[in-house]
């Protein structure tokens, strides 16, 4: 046995794991555009399909080429066995068409219809503007209700150096080639323009070595709520 694996095996005794805890709720993956929650926690939300939660891919705005686009997010929510939601609907936007309290109105409007116990969505560090307006907007949704609110990585198509720190770990190791799939299923951002998605399988594994498993994805924790 690999000695990375004995604290992890030790830890499986005794808790329950990450989808058991969302088993028959609903949950919220919020990303900015389409393709952010499948880089971010790909294979986190299809590990909570999986797992019986009812998961919610919610996209902010799709700010160019909107029916390929949108097609694209819906064979991606496919695969990873979530439901897709375009908030602003309809064409073309961009977030910043909206004024702040408008974006916290479409998302209250979500937490309302859904009553999420876990959002998981942008976080503060991230280096792009949009990212950083949904993550806000999500943290005023907090006043609602009580849910466990969490921020994944920094997502974009080309590596950029952004800090982030976990302060959980997500085993993704089978779902990781569910995530790597639905990251294909965008060939807008990648395969067509020439950019390759292996440097999300890259950071799935080092992230797993973080915490003795094969393939993991990373969440900061700003809210949990235990009872
Ligand atoms: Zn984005």
């Amino acid at each position: 046995m690999n000695v990375l694996d004995a604290p992890v095996t030790a830890l499986k005794q005794v808790a329950r794991s990450f989808p058991a805890r969302y088993a028959g709720r609903s949950v919220i993956a919020l990303g900015a555009h389409p393709d952010d929650i499948e880089l971010g926690i790909g294979g986190t939300v299809a590990a909570l399909s999986r797992g019986g939660a009812r998961v919610v891919m919610a996209i902010c705005s799709i700010p160019a080429d909107f029916e390929a686009r949108r097609a694209e997010a819906k064979a991606a929510a496919a695969i990873l066995g979530c439901e897709l939601r375009i908030l602003m609907d309809g064409g073309c936007r961009r977030i910043e068409d909206l004024k702040s309290y408008q974006l916290v109105g479409l998302l209250d409007d979500l937490v309302r219809e859904l009553a999420p116990c876990a959002v998981l969505t942008h976080g503060p560090s991230d280096f792009h503007r949009d990212h950083v307006a949904v993550y806000q907007a999500a943290v005023s949704t907090q006043r609602l209700s009580q849910f466990d609110f969490y921020s994944y990585l920094p997502t974009m198509c080309r590596p950029v150096p952004v800090p982030f720190q976990p302060r959980a770990y997500i085993d993704i190791s089978h779902t990781i080639d569910k995530k790597i799939q639905a990251i294909a299923a965008h060939p807008s951002q990648f395969s067509s323009r020439g950019v390759t998605f292996e440097l999300y399988r890259d950071i799935a594994r080092v992230t797993g070595r973080m915490c003795g498993v094969e393939y993991a994805e990373g969440l900061d924790i700003n809210r949990m709520v235990f009872i």
